[in-house]
């Protein structure tokens, strides 16, 4: 059903870069018949789902949305790819991303933009703008989806999606194609939250193949998810998160989820997160500078794509040509942008500066959450936006990501869930943050929100 709905739909929202029919109905026949078989299967087994094209997959190309990767087959699945095939999971396809997972569209992409389902003029958010209109357009239950800066939460906003970024840890990198690796993570996207649960649940856990995984688990989330109880849960309001700046119909959904909050018998408190004010600057020159060290490796010997230059191809000129070829604008604009911030000469002036400035952004969430279980603020400050409409501005595009970053740069969780329309008709949202480890809550808190 979720293929035949692809074949209807994808002509216009083009959410995936490559559908895998054949793999998938092998992957449900053979459910089907262990089953039949009487075999103890896991809860979502033949449950299909698709997964963002930045993840490795031995059975279909991963591009990470550029040029420079087409073709590419990996020779191995990532773990979380694994885990999902472990659940019986059949995987439909590989969703398109903004090129390396740069961006909040998806127009960055080198194989075309993503379209948001309920406005085909508006962008479907990024970088995971193909998980979430996947989701969104009924063309699969489930996405994963992976979140450097909002890539999951972000799009999970606009679409009217439930997206969750886990705990820095929770689960495995290994197979992600990585862009800033200390703040990439894989989590779920989903229609409700009771699902991204149980999504998160199959791709948690210790993996030895990435030695940031946290050994320890981080508990049920299905089972937070079922609570439905808030009473006497610290709820923190995020002053430097709310008011000012944000759309007035974004603004109204974030007041009357309070609400609800406050009458299912939580505590409204404020908390004050002064040092938000420098975590763009100091995101976009953490990112860009992990970025251009991680994406050294594209150099035309290893992955994909070769371009031989004519006259006496060097070893440097044809990596030259590759690169020049292979990489969009944006990419280039980051690679450029994070060598020059690592260059020996401005290195403490600004990577140094941006690394004490994640220092501090940490310290006000420690604040913060003394105060506070849980804190929330809307996603992001606008609706979805039209095509286009930030193509050319490189800044504005940056500024979308005010309320995500803060949870990458500090390594905790964070949820972004539906809560209503806006008066231009499109979603609206509520983001939930809690202390590193406690995932739970968020599970916890956003169930009984919804
Ligand atoms: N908008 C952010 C960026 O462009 C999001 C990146 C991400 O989470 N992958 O960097």
């Amino acid at each position: 059903a979720h293929l035949d709905r692809t074949a209807q739909v994808d002509g216009a929202v083009h959410s995936y870069l490559h559908v895998g029919p054949e793999a998938a109905l092998a992957a449900a026949a053979d459910i089907d018949r262990r089953r039949a078989a009487g075999e103890k299967l896991h809860d979502l087994a033949g449950l299909p789902i698709a997964v963002k094209d930045n993840l490795t997959t031995t059975d279909a190309p991963t591009t990470s949305g550029s040029k420079i990767l087409e073709g590419w087959i990996p020779q191995y699945d990532a773990t979380v790819v694994k885990k999902l095939r472990a659940a019986g999971m059949p995987i439909l396809g590989k969703t398109n991303l903004d090129e390396f997972a740069m961006g909040s569209s998806t127009e960055f992409s080198a194989y075309g933009p993503s379209k948001n389902p309920w406005d085909l003029s508006r962008i479907p958010g990024g970088s995971g703008g193909g998980s979430s209109s996947v989701v969104a357009s009924f063309q699969a239950p489930l996405a994963i989806g992976s979140d450097t800066g909002g890539s999951i939460r972000y799009p999970a906003f606009v679409t009217g999606t439930v997206g969750t970024k886990p705990t820095y840890g929770a689960v495995s990198r290994y197979g992600l194609v990585a862009l800033a690796s200390s703040l990439d993570q894989i989590g779920p996207v989903s229609r409700n939250v009771l699902d991204a649960a149980l999504l998160q649940d199959v791709i948690a856990g210790h993996d030895p193949h990435d030695s940031t995984s946290l050994p320890e688990s981080l508990g049920s989330m299905t089972e937070a998810a079922k609570k439905l109880d808030v009473k006497g849960m610290r709820i923190g309001v995020i002053k430097q998160l709310t008011g000012e700046g944000f759309q007035p119909e974004v603004s109204a959904r974030f007041n009357e989820s309070i609400e609800l909050l406050k009458n299912a018998g939580a505590e409204i408190v404020e908390v004050s997160c002064p040092s938000f004010e420098y975590a763009i600057a100091a995101y976009y020159l953490i990112l860009p500078a992990e970025a251009s060290s991680n994406l050294a490796k594209f150099d035309s010997v290893r992955f994909g794509m070769r371009v031989t230059p004519e006259g006496s191809p060097t070893i440097e000129r044809v990596m030259a040509a590759t690169r020049e070829a292979g990489f969009g604008p944006e990419v280039k604009r980051r690679i450029i942008l994070g060598t020059y911030a690592l260059s020996s000469g401005y290195y403490d002036a600004y990577y140094g500066a941006a690394q004490k400035v994640r220092t501090l952004i940490q310290r006000d969430f420690d604040a913060a959450f003394a105060k506070a279980d849980v804190l929330v603020s809307p996603t992001a400050p606008t609706t979805a936006f039209k095509l286009g409409e930030k193509l050319e501005d490189p800044l504005a595009m940056y500024l979308n990501d005010i309320a995500t970053i803060p949870a990458n740069l500090a390594g905790i969780p964070g949820m972004a869930i539906p809560n209503g329309i806006a008066e231009n008709n499109m979603p609206s949202g509520i983001q939930l943050l809690a202390p590193a480890r406690a995932d739970a809550r968020l599970y916890q808190v956003g169930a009984a929100l919804e």
